[in-house]
């Protein structure tokens, strides 16, 4: 079975209800377990209730730092909607990312938010870092976080042994499929295979589109096997290797989260 630990199913991300319906059936049908991030109180509220659609579907509580100063005068609804969440994310801090600079004085007390749930919780936290790894990693050690994804890891090769050391896991999705049309491909290629067997996790994060990458429309299904056979390439591996590693990584992960028992019991089963 697949597991996406990283995925989007609201719009910008997922570009109309035709298509989400369309990934929502297939997600079902697949038995994919998806933990579907959310990036704002809004999009929480859609992945609440996208989620009642699948019981594969596991919804993710989180704001993306790109909106930050959006929520100043909602810090106190966002630590209540924290202490219910199944898991937190997509969280985080990224200045270089962010269109609207606005948010960049606001990202760093709004992160404390979750970090203190985190800690207080035991939660899983899914990350966000753009030029900001270094600060992050110091926080998640700061606030004692156990259980961490850093999505999309963009930093150095150094600051990695360092994450490694404190066990925390890193999620590896489409850009595995780019390799041929990325500036930095060596280095990106460096941080994959420099991922330790027992932290890799896959993510799809989101469907492909022609709009943004250039690809046609692809559900989760068919585009699983082909991330997970570029990682298998990178690391000189197999995708039946990488396939089983991922299960093993997010029951690990998981351990014995009361909040998160479901996908135990499905990752149990398959
Ligand atoms: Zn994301």
């Amino acid at each position: 079975m697949y597991i996406n630990t990283h995925f989007h199913l609201d719009d910008p991300w997922l570009k109309g209800d035709q298509r989400r319906q369309e990934a929502i059936r297939d997600i079902d049908r697949n038995h994919i377990v998806t933990l579907a991030q959310s990036c704002s109180i809004e999009s929480y509220e859609k992945i609440l209730s996208y989620s009642n659609q699948s019981k594969y579907i596991f919804p993710s509580f989180g704001i993306l730092p790109w909106y930050a100063h959006e929520y100043i005068d909602r810090m106190e609804e966002v630590a209540e909607l924290c202490e219910e969440a199944l898991m937190l994310g997509e969280v985080g801090l990224d200045e270089r990312n962010a269109e609207d600079k606005t948010c960049i004085p606001h990202q760093r007390p709004l992160f404390k938010i979750f970090l203190e749930a985190a800690e207080k919780k035991n939660l899983l936290m899914n990350l966000h870092f753009r030029g900001t790894e270094e600060e992050g990693l110091n926080l998640l050690k700061t606030y004692d976080v156990k259980k961490a994804i850093f999505h999309a890891y963009s930093g150095s090769l150094e600051l990695m042994n360092q994450i490694t050391d404190q066990g925390y896991y890193y999620s590896v999705g489409l850009s595995s499929l780019f390799l041929n049309r990325m500036k930095r491909r060596d280095l990106f290629v460096e941080r994959v295979k420099n991922i330790p067997d027992d932290l890799l996790v896959v993510e799809i994060d989101e469907l492909p589109t022609i709009e943004w990458f250039k690809m046609d429309f692809e559900v989760s299904s068919t585009l699983f096997p082909k991330i997970i056979k570029a990682i298998a390439d990178i690391r000189n591996s197999t995708p039946e290797e990488i396939k089983s590693q991922c299960h093993e990584n997010v029951t690990k992960l998981i351990g014995n989260d009361s909040r998160l028992m479901n996908i135990a019991k499905i990752l149990k089963k398959h």
